[in-house]
């Protein structure tokens, strides 16, 4: 069971620390604010101000009480994210890359379709899954982000654009996270929070079976599974996730996640050129999805310095996409954006570490 209604450490230090507000869903805040001695509605409205009319300070707060506003502002505090490096690619993609207080670095992505912006946040500061193709893997893990650095890079970059979905798609391993990324989901897509629908924000996992369970649990959102290979041979090598929750068992995980009406998993398929791109590999995909309504995502691989994988012919994406096509699968193969700016997982941020 998630313990999402207690204030942890992480969020209320024992010592004399501020409450980041940032850092408590309004279920949290209500108990903060009573706990204070004050009127729990007040915690709706301080959400209110804080997420839809963008409020840094508690002096902005003019519907509540100048000794209200004082108190609070003696106990809690709200954090926000300053990009220090804003890339825009020729595209129009644009990516962020914030500093921490610790001095730890993160990215989000910005990218513009026609008529809506999606907008790809971190979970972690590096990451432990160690994909043998994924950049950010070659970090290792440093920490968790808090709820309050996920929900910020969503703040800072809505205030650049208007941002339609949210995908868990950069750096890190969002399940492996799970109270602050579900203390986050409840956030944006709270009515009170940011007000985000649940059919926009999809969490992407590499596979971590017990807490896709735990996820379908918590929130209504959309799931995306890095699947990337069919044999567990294969995945095995790529995504050593595979070695504690193989495919039968990430493919059962998939089946009962509880999806609304007419909503599917969608399965991302990073393809590596002579590795996974053949018509077989296409075949076993094929077999191994069938059942589960889904749509499939084709990624070619982002080629970068320290992996010698590389992107396949335009040749074997193609035959690859028409196979699922002619199969009857949704099928998406996401064209390559900012890749002037280094805008896949990982490479800002690569770039400036290694500067
Ligand atoms: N840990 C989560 C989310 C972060 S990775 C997950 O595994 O789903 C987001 C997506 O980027 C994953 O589908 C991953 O397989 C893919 N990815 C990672 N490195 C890549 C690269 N070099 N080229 C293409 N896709 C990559």
């Amino acid at each position: 069971m998630l313990r999402l209604y207690i204030i942890d450490e992480q969020v209320l230090d024992s010592s004399m620390e501020k409450v980041d507000i940032k850092n408590l869903s309004l279920e949290e805040l209500e108990s903060f604010i009573s706990g204070q001695g004050k009127e729990r509605y007040r915690a709706r409205q301080i959400f209110k101000w804080i997420y839809q009319k963008g409020a840094v300070t508690f002096e902005e707060m003019t519907n509540l009480s100048k000794e209200l506003r004082c108190e609070l502002a003696q106990s809690a505090t709200i954090s926000s994210l300053m990009p220090e490096v804003v890339e825009v690619s020729r595209d129009g993609t644009r990516k962020y890359l914030f500093r921490l207080v610790d001095g730890n670095t993160i990215e989000s992505v910005l990218i513009p379709e026609e008529d809506r912006n999606t907008l790809c946040i971190s979970s972690q500061v590096g990451c432990a899954m160690a994909c043998e193709f994924c950049l950010t893997g070659t970090f290792k893990l440093t920490r968790n982000l808090s709820t309050a650095e996920i929900v910020n890079q969503v703040c800072a970059a809505g205030q650049d654009a208007d941002i339609r979905n949210i995908v868990f798609m950069g750096m890190g391993e969002p399940l492996a996270n799970l109270e602050n990324v579900v203390r986050a989901l409840r956030i944006i897509t709270g009515e009170d929070g940011l007000q985000f629908s649940t059919r926009r924000v999809t969490v992407s996992t590499a596979g971590l079976v017990p807490e896709m369970d735990k996820l379908g649990r918590a929130v209504t959102v959309n799931l995306a599974v890095s699947l990337n290979a069919t044999t567990d041979e294969q995945r095995d090598q790529l995504m050593p996730v595979n070695r504690r929750y193989p495919l039968n068992e990430l493919l059962a995980a998939c089946k009962r996640f509880p999806l609304p009406a007419r909503r599917m998993i969608t399965f991302e398929y990073v393809m590596i050129k002579e590795v996974n791109d053949s018509l077989d590999d296409a075949k076993r995909l094929v077999k191994l999805v069938s059942g589960i309504p889904c749509k499939i995502n084709l990624i070619p691989f982002n080629e970068h310095d320290g992996c010698s994988f590389r992107k396949p012919d335009q040749a074997a994406i193609d035959i690859f996409h028409k196979y699922l096509l002619d199969k009857h699968f949704t099928v998406i193969t996401r064209s390559s954006r900012g890749a002037d700016i280094s805008a896949a997982c990982g490479q800002l941020r690569g770039k400036l570490e290694k500067r």
